[in-house]
Formats: structure tokens, C-alpha cells, sequence
């Protein structure tokens, strides 16, 4: 149904004629016939962008007279592959110069239609909102074939059934054409592929993001490498949030929240993020719940008073390119606010970084057998020292500016027992 309206939308934008890129339809050859769609030749330079939107970097700009291969339609964009390279060029900028010449993109045969895992219970619902009659509850785990977007809302089937479900809660899954040759052979598990030294791997993960490797667990150390997205990486050892991997010759420590078992399949620009933010959720909704059984009350004091700046979750990098995903939460106020303890702690670090977090403090929280961690970060001042016992509600610090900072204001995290963010401001609501 979708490359239906896509092949109308092509043929659209054939008719307006004129233009940059040049339709050369390439006769699938039998060995091909799966993959192949249509090939364009770019009659002008033309940048492939990493999203569908002048908002996303450009990946590169494509010479003109290249050959770009037709993937799939996104509002105005086109989502091509050029080389290596897979991205996004503005519909507007396609036009095709001889009509006649134009073929459709192949209809594909329904094995290659996108499919996606259920990441949870999910209801088909007879429309896309909540209000609409509940078709059936499909389980966790189980793969349905995308039909159309509707808002936030995929039409899917499931089985027999057809219906909407609300797509946050679906992930990509990659489905091989059954008219292709079966998958080359596995080479044999070896254990020096990738080589880990020695050292046991704990299992094989992807990067959902360009990723960073750091000599330490923390942003406070320092860099080698950055992992490109979708490569893969072998898990040794693990400290907190942090994962140490070996990537290729590197080894080193990254944040394990850019890391899947599966290697996602980025059928839209911003599956990745979603599916960080859907991680996110699913922890602190797992603390929360246990919070609740704890009857704990208000456990968490506001750590200071200001001005929120900036929430939990994906955001833009402020001193930086791309997107990061923000393990806290911004509060800005005047150089010298008093910092406070959010509740009862025995002060666990004092550090002082000229990078990351700068100046910070952590906390550790017992309370009623659950334990937790605050931390306090780009601070001025720092009026503790390890070991100490702080009651909650007493100053601690002062605001600050110091590390990787914008300007002056509290980061504030929240951890569990295993050292894993969850959102401060729901626990601080709660
Ligand atoms: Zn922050």
C-alpha cells in the first residue's frame, strides 16, 4: 500500500518535469531482482543528509552525474543510498527530465515490507488514538507488517487482524526477502574475532548512535575513539552505566544506554532515539513501581532552586553536533545558589574535573533497603568530603559553571542500585 503511493508521488513530481536528478531505471538482473528499485543520475551537486529535514547534517554532497538508488519516500524526502552512504535528499530537488524513460519503482513482493517487534503488550486499536475500540492485545515480542503512519500512530497487521498501534512502542526489525539466497554461512564462533585479548566476551552488542569510547567510565575521561552507529562491539566488563568494549583494536568504556542486542534497522531517521527514549522510560517506570511498594513518601528533595533548562531525555548537543541523550536533569540559577542533599546520604565522591561534569558530588542513599544515587554536577563550590553523613536538605555545595557547561546551573541525576539513570523529575514528583 505504501510503495502504491509512493510510486503515485514519483510519478507526480516526473510530470512537473525539468531538473536535477535523471531517472535511469535499472532492468533488475536476475541475482539482483530482491534489492534493485530504481537508480537516478544527479544532474547537479546535491547533499545526502543524515534525516529528512536541512536540520540533519549533511553526510556528504553528492557530485553531479552520480548514481543514487531510490530507498523510500519520507514527507518531501527521499531516502536514497549512494555508495556507501545512505541519507535523505529534498523531494523538491528531484525532478526527472524524460517522462517517457520513467519506470515505477518495482512493487515489492510482501516479504520485503517493513516489520517491526512489539516492545511491549500493545493494543490494536480500530483507530489511531486511544479511543478507538480495542481490535486485540498483541504480546510483547510478536512481529507486525507496517501498512501506513498516522501520526504517532502505525496501521499494522498482526495475523489476520489490521489496526493501529502507537508506534513508540514498536521497534524495527530487519526482514529478509524470501526470494534471496540463504545467508552465507556463519564463519565458525572464533573466539579472537573481534579480538578481546584474551578476555571473555560477556556478548556481542550494536551501537544505536555514534558512540563514544572513553578511557574510563565517565565523561569525565578522556576520548579514543568514536564508534560509528551500527557497528558492533564485544562487552568485557561493566561499571555503573558504562560498558567496557572491545571495538575493532580499541578497548575502552561507553555509555551501555547506545547499545543493543540487535542491530536496528533505521527505517525512519529517528528510530534510535526512540528507542533510547523507550529504555529510559521502561527503568525509571521499574523504580518507580518498586519506590511505590516501598511506601516511601517524597523521598527526594528539589536539590536547589532555579530555573529548569533542561529535561531528562534526547536533546540537541548544547556544546556540540547531533543529539545526546541528557542522564539528568538542569536547573539555572546565580553562581553560589546552595546546593542541598536531596535526602538522608553518606557522601560517596568529590570530584573535581575540568571536563564532563566538573566540580561534582555524589551521594549515596539507603533508605528502607533501596539504595540510590544523586549526583550534583558544575558546581562552584564543594562543602563535603567522602565518608561524611549529610542529612537531607543541608548544603552541600554551591552552583557552578565548572566542565562542560553553558553556563551556571545544577546537573542533577538520580540512579538506581545499579548505577543506571532514571528520571529525576518523576521521582522528585513522586
Ligand atoms: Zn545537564
Amino acid at each position: 500500500m505504501k510503495r502504491t503511493a509512493t510510486a503515485v508521488m514519483l510519478t507526480a513530481t516526473i510530470l512537473m518535469g525539468g531538473g536535477i536528478i535523471t531517472s535511469t531505471p535499472v532492468e533488475a538482473s536476475a541475482t539482483t531482482a530482491v534489492k534493485q528499485s530504481t537508480t537516478y543520475t544527479t544532474t547537479d551537486a546535491l547533499n545526502l543528509r543524515a534525516g529528512n529535514s536541512t536540520k540533519y547534517k549533511v553526510l556528504t554532497t553528492i557530485p553531479k552525474g552520480k548514481q543514487v538508488q531510490y530507498i523510500s519516500t519520507h514527507g518531501s524526502w527521499y531516502k536514497v543510498k549512494y555508495g556507501k552512504h545512505t541519507g535523505y535528499v529534498s523531494k523538491s530537488y528531484i525532478k526527472v527530465q524524460k517522462a517517457s524513460d520513467f519506470k515505477p519503482p518495482v512493487t515489492p513482493n510482501a516479504s520485503s515490507t517493513k516489520s517491526y517487534a512489539t516492545t511491549s503488550n500493545l493494543n490494536l486499536r480500530s483507530t489511531n488514538s486511544t479511543k478507538g475500540k480495542i481490535v486485540t492485545v498483541i504480546p510483547k515480542g510478536k512481529v507486525v507488517s507496517y501498512i501506513s503512519a498516522h501520526g504517532s500512530w502505525y496501521k499494522v497487521k498482526y495475523g489476520t487482524k489490521t489496526g493501529y498501534v502507537a508506534k513508540s512502542y514498536l521497534k524495527a526489525i530487519s526482514t529478509k526477502p524470501v526470494s534471496s539466497p540463504p545467508p552465507a554461512p556463519k564463519p565458525p564462533a572464533n573466539p579472537k574475532t573481534p579480538p578481546t585479548g584474551g578476555q571473555v566476551s560477556l556478548g556481542s552488542f550494536y551501537t544505536i548512535d555514534s558512540l563514544n569510547m572513553r578511557k574510563g567510565a565517565g565523561v569525565e575521561h578522556s576520548l579514543i575513539t568514536a564508534i560509528p552507529k551500527g557497528e558492533k562491539v564485544e562487552h568485557l566488563a561493566t561499571s555503573g552505566n558504562w560498558y567496557q568494549v572491545q571495538y575493532k583494536t580499541h578497548r575502552g568504556w561507553v555509555n551501555y544506554g547506545y547499545l543493543s542486542k540487535t542491530q536496528l534497522v533505521d527505517t525512519e531517521p529517528n528510530a534510535s532515539i526512540k528507542w533510547l527514549e523507550f529504555e529510559a522510560t521502561k527503568r525509571t517506570d521499574t523504580l518507580l513501581s518498586q519506590m511505590k511498594q516501598t511506601t516511601l513518601k517524597d523521598p527526594f528533595l528539589m536539590p536547589v532552586q532555579g530555573r529548569l533548562t533542561s529535561s531528562y531525555g534526547i536533546r540537541s548537543n548544547p556544546t556540540g553536533a547531533g543529539y545526546e541523550f541528557h542522564t539528568g536533569v538542569d536547573y539555572a540559577n546565580v553562581m553560589g545558589t546552595p546546593i542541598l542533599a536531596t535526602a538522608d546520604a553518606m557522601v560517596d565522591r568529590v570530584v573535581s574535573s575540568a571536563t564532563g561534569y566538573g566540580k561534582y558530588i555524589v551521594l549515596r542513599h539507603d533508605m528502607k533497603g533501596m539504595t540510590f544515587y544523586s549526583l550534583y554536577g558544575h558546581l562552584n563550590k564543594m562543602n563535603v568530603v567522602p565518608g561524611q553523613i549529610v542529612k537531607r536538605g543541608e548544603k552541600i555545595g554551591e552552583l557552578g559553571s565548572t566542565g562542560r557547561s553553558t553556563g551556571p546551573h545544577l546537573h542533577f541525576e538520580i540512579q538506581n542500585s545499579s548505577r543506571q539513570n532514571v528520571n529525576p523529575q518523576t521521582l522528585l514528583a513522586f
